[in-house]
């Protein structure tokens, strides 16, 4: 049979209930079909096209069981069908999988109905609703549940879901540790009821604030178990729309400790365990509050030990460190729980006292600390002395803050090293205006040089035998706009702490081999150039081919410069001076030892390093007319001097009385305002005209 004469056939012998398929047409979210008493489809809805993939033409005429009937069911549904024919009894509706055009599987709710039409044949009408989406979704819950029961499985904490009441609805653990109550118990209780008694308040409140405000929150707390108290974070979360609070509870016993752990080492010093210079700092600003509310005086000592840098530097960093164990046990104990020790750093320490009346009280601690100290320690079969300089400040009268207390004993500490250290000394406002004027010269001393604010002078060396310049020495300037001049004995050691030393030392070289080369083509005779070298210097790598590439561009040799050094560098025993004086040896240049006598002088280095030039420093010359030591002693370097194979320079000579007692004693090369003070370049010029180098006459 075709499918028109089908269509033939139907219209005579099918009721086409035209108000009801207007219905179905114009719903195609739901399939509707129509069936005869052979199974063939009569009616196909625009929902029957959407949901098998038939179309109308393609399905009418055809049987159920072989358009959307599955294999499995076409005998139940056959059955089925007769037997609701015959009997009248009717196929349920139910839920069942039935099949696409393209073979897949269809999920929908199935529901009939069977009637008579008017030529007394049934009719069945199948009205299938799509359960893909809803499918879907319970497939989505059953996974989303899974996922939930692994997450709990797969998490140590403890999660508890509250009501608003706080009582526990349910819980999920995985956790068998004995730190959690026995989770049995959770279930009908009130959350307050499992914390702690400290606790149960602490989370009472938060659980009203996270219900209130429908927001999350955490509270850490801990818990006494069997005798370790352990740590817990507890996370609480409100869960929207259904009036439930889960509570995570973490043991976070480990993280707790490791925080300690990092607290501590935040705040006590690794070596000595001491409070560190946070922790000190901040028990400082704790007292003054403490001292501004009972009217009393706290005093801050900034302890410095004497030369330590010296044991460090020559037993090494071993001994040294555990010198400063000891010393930090000595002054712990030598003030007992009076006051607080800290370690600012180095061999720095703090020490606070609390509760003073009057200012003098400090002395007598100070004494202690002092007196503790003074006793040898005993290192590895070594006896070190040890002494220390402490510098005191007072609150409220040397300052209000932490930081400004700690600079003014540190300043003061400065002036009991000045007082020749192992003693203290109290701030004092002028020590302030010492400090305040150092802050400037560091301030102006940047950029100085760009600015072209140095100058080098030169003070000539005379031979007086036979009344010759044999050189000179060049001595830096400084003519600042704001600080006018500065002299060098006060700006160079800014230079040499802030390392301003370097670009500034290489100036005054360039400078120095400038003027060296004109004065020689100008005097036309050989001259030498003394340059005075700070330690700092010798750490710059760039300094010895700083210094051969000037002779060079200059053309002058090497033996024309004589680099001058202070005892107390080679005091310093670090490595680098030593290469360094090796590399002055090595490139020819000559090496003079400067202030002879004020220092630890020792024969030994003159002797080691092959030194070429000693000078005597200028207060032993002032003195030799007036003073018998100094001219004892003079007299003794010259000979020493000489027997060495140095030879001698006496600086500072002011008058025509020492400069005949310096040339009784076998000096030759003078220095002093006697003959000039230091010259510019251009008068030095000038000055050389009044010696005639090639003859032995002077007109001076
Ligand atoms: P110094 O090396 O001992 O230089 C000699 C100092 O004695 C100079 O002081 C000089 O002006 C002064 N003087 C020379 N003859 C007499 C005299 O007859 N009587 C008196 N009362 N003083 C005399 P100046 O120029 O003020 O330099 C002071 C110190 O500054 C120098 O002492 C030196 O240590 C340092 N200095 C100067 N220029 C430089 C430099 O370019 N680099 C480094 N690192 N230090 C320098
Ligand atoms: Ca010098
Ligand atoms: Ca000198």
């Amino acid at each position: 049979m075709t499918s028109d004469t089908f269509n033939n056939e139907l219209k005579h012998r099918f009721v086409l209930n035209d108000s009801l398929h207007q219905l179905f047409d114009a719903v195609d979210a739901i399939s509707v079909q129509g069936y005869d008493e052979q199974r063939r489809v009569i009616y196909w809805n625009q929902g029957s096209e959407r949901l098998y993939g038939y179309s109308k033409e393609e399905a009418e005429g055809r049987k159920l069981e072989d358009l959307i009937i599955p294999d499995v069911l076409r005998d139940s549904v056959i059955q089925g069908h007769k037997a609701w024919l015959k009997t009248g009894k009717e196929i349920p509706a139910s839920e069942i999988t039935l099949r696409h055009k393209n073979g897949q599987h269809v999920f929908v709710f199935s529901s009939h109905v069977m009637f008579v039409n008017q030529y007394g044949t049934k009719q069945m009408y199948c009205i299938d609703i799509d359960l893909k989406d809803l499918r879907q979704a319970q497939a989505q819950i059953t996974f989303k549940e899974h996922m939930l029961e692994s997450i709990f499985d797969a998490i140590p904490d403890l999660f508890l879901l509250v009501d608003l009441e706080g009582l526990v609805i349910d819980y999920y653990s995985n956790n068998t540790g004995d730190y959690f109550a026995d989770s049995t118990q959770f279930k009908g209780q009130n959350i307050t009821d499992l914390f702690s008694e400290d606790q149960n308040h602490h989370i009472g409140i938060k659980l009203e604030r996270v219900i209130k405000q429908k927001t999350n929150t955490r509270i850490e707390y801990e818990h006494r178990l069997s005798d370790k108290t352990r740590y817990f974070e507890a996370r609480l979360s409100y869960i929207d729309d259904y009036d439930q609070v889960m509570i995570i509870i973490r043991d976070i016993t480990e993280q707790h400790q490791a925080a300690e752990l990092i607290r501590h080492q935040a705040y006590y010093d690794n070596l000595t365990s001491l409070p560190n210079r946070f922790l000190s700092l901040e028990r400082l600003s704790q007292s003054l509050t403490q001292s501004q509310k009972h009217n009393e005086k706290t005093a801050v000592l900034f302890l410095d030990l004497d030369d330590f840098k010296k044991i460090n530097d020559s037993l090494g960093h071993e001994i040294g460190d555990k010198l400063l164990i000891k010393c930090a046990k000595r002054l712990q104990n030598a003030i007992k729980n009076e006051a607080t020790v800290g370690r600012l750093g180095g061999d720095e320490f703090i020490v606070l006292i609390n509760g003073l009346v009057n200012r003098n009280d400090v002395v007598s601690i100070i004494q202690t600390l002092l007196e503790a100290l003074r006793r040898p320690f005993n290192l590895d079969d070594k006896e070190l002395i040890m002494t220390v300089s402490i510098g005191v400040a007072i609150y409220p009268d040397d300052g209000d803050s932490a930081s400004d207390l700690l600079r003014n004993a540190d300043i003061a500490m400065y002036q009991a090293k000045a007082l020749g250290r192992n003693t203290y000394s109290f701030f004092t406002q002028e020590m302030n205006v010492i400090m305040q004027r150092r802050l400037v010269l560091e301030a102006q001393m940047h950029g100085a040089l760009e600015r072209h604010e140095f100058e080098v002078y030169f003070q000539p060396q005379i031979d007086i035998k036979n009344k010759k310049i044999i050189g000179a020495e060049a001595l830096i300037r400084w003519h600042n706009a704001s600080l006018g001049h500065v002299m060098p004995d006060e700006f160079i050691p800014v230079a040499e702490q802030t390392g301003l030393i370097v670009p500034i030392g290489e100036f005054v070289i360039k400078q120095a081999m400038h003027f060296l080369s004109d004065w020689e083509k100008n005097q036309n005779s050989k001259l030498s150039m003394a340059v005075n070298i700070s330690p700092r210097q010798f750490r710059d790598e760039g300094l010895f081919t700083f210094i051969r590439d000037q002779l060079r561009e200059m053309s002058l040799s090497p033996e024309q410069l004589e680099l001058e050094i202070t005892e107390g560098v080679l005091m310093n025993g670090q490595g680098y001076i030593k290469n360094a004086l090796n590399k002055i040896k090595q490139l020819g240049i000559k090496l003079g030892m400067d202030d002879f006598g004020t220092g630890y002088s020792s024969l030994g280095y003159l002797r080691k390093f092959s030194f070429d030039v000693l000078k005597v420093d200028r207060s032993f010359v002032q003195g030799i007319t007036t003073n018998r030591a100094d001219y004892d002693l003079v007299k003794a370097t010259i000979a020493m001097a000489r027997s060495l194979g140095l030879s001698v320079v006496a600086e500072g000579v002011e008058t025509k009385e020492q400069l005949i007692m310096i040339q009784g004693l076998g000096c030759q090369v003078v220095q002093g305002f006697y003959y000039s003070k230091p010259l510019t370049a251009k008068n030095l010029l000038e000055y050389s005209k009044l010696f005639d180098n090639t003859e032995n006459q002077s007109s001076v």
